[in-house]
């Protein structure tokens, strides 16, 4: 048997549905579960439960709370032009923020990788606002109880999803408690159009906002060069007491809402080179909590393959990796706003 891993789930976080041309739909849990299944790794499942709505607050206003419920009883509402109700979306995302809240806990406690599998997905989800599929902020959720019941000050959100976590960000961008990191899409190309190198955090937060924005279209080695010239050496630095992974997979190639072209192995490499930067007996205090990835018939494999970077078992970087010259450009671009803080 492989590695533990605790996984949170509940079967309801399938009932909210966005309609039948919505992608975002209840059967990537399915995938997701069954290739954990399928898997090597000896995981211990447990029934999730759905957050409190002190949870919700811990991160989020009143006002978007009162929100979504009363979308979730109108539904369907249009809350963006991509991101709708139906009658159980309040309740699959309480539910998703519960999965990430107790994941989060029983990682710190028992010192093994817990997966938070999650929908809705929550990213994009700001302290008022509701957008890009995402209505509760569940990794936000998950690294403020850490913060908040386990008394850390220094928590780790590693964000690999195709798209900028702007709400992540904006909620954590004026603390320095919790370094935000996020290699995405070009945001003048890609959703959701911020998520610049010069978003840096301010006050207290000031250089603990990292964005490593890679040009479309980035293959495995530009992706990784970016990540590991910028992103690898501020978390080494930065030496997290727990980390936080919003865990998205749709920067793979072929992806109908992404525009990266990244095979399993990058992702591989990204859980390899997280945990090669963490202090040793932070190694496995580290909690996935699921965002996107839409390319139905690679999604099972990415994770499995990120989950074996993360376990140590994945390959190290090869000596050799050729990369474009514009990949080049935009990670020294990156490199620019964040060197005052941090020595990479
Ligand atoms: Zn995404």
């Amino acid at each position: 048997m492989g590695q533990q891993i605790i996984a949170f789930y509940h079967e309801d976080m399938k009932k909210h549905y966005m309609g039948k041309s919505h992608l975002e739909t209840p059967v990537r849990l399915d995938i997701l579960i069954n290739s954990l299944k399928q898997s090597e790794f000896d995981v211990k499942w447990i029934k999730a439960k759905q957050g409190l709505e002190e949870d919700v607050f811990s991160v989020h206003s009143k006002e978007l709370l009162k929100y979504i419920k009363l979308a979730t009883e109108k539904a369907p509402t249009w809350i963006t032009a991509d991101t709708r109700t139906n009658k159980y979306t309040y309740y699959s995302a309480m539910l998703a923020v519960g999965a990430s809240k107790h994941a989060a806990l029983a990682s710190f406690n028992e010192k093994k990788i817990a997966v938070a599998l999650t929908r809705p997905p929550g990213h994009h989800a700001t302290e008022n606002a509701a957008m890009g599929f995402c209505f509760f902020n569940n990794a936000a959720v998950a690294a403020k109880t850490l913060l908040k019941e386990k008394g850390l000050n220094k928590v780790l959100i590693y964000d690999i999803d195709n798209h900028y976590g702007n709400g992540t960000a904006s909620i954590f961008f004026k603390t320095d408690k919790v370094l935000t990191t996020s290699i995405h899409c070009d945001p003048y190309e890609c959703y959701p159009g911020v998520g610049f190198p010069n978003e840096i955090g301010s006050g207290d937060g000031i250089g603990h906002n990292i964005n490593v924005p890679t040009p479309v279209y980035s293959n495995n080695n530009d992706w990784l060069y970016a990540l590991k010239s910028t992103i690898i050496p501020v978390i080494q630095e930065y030496e997290p007491e727990a980390v936080i992974v919003s865990a998205g997979f749709d920067a793979l190639k072929g992806d109908p809402y992404g525009k990266l072209s990244l095979n399993y192995d990058a992702f591989e490499y990204a859980g390899k080179l997280l945990v090669d930067s963490l202090p040793k007996k932070v190694r496995k205090k580290i909690v996935l909590v699921i965002e996107g990835g839409y390319k139905l018939p690679d999604l099972g494999e990415a994770f499995i393959y990120f989950l074996r970077g993360l376990t140590g078992k994945g390959m190290s970087l090869p000596k050799q990796m050729p990369v474009s010259r514009i990949a080049k450009k935009y990670t020294s671009h990156a490199q620019g706003y964040i060197r005052k803080y941090w020595r990479i």
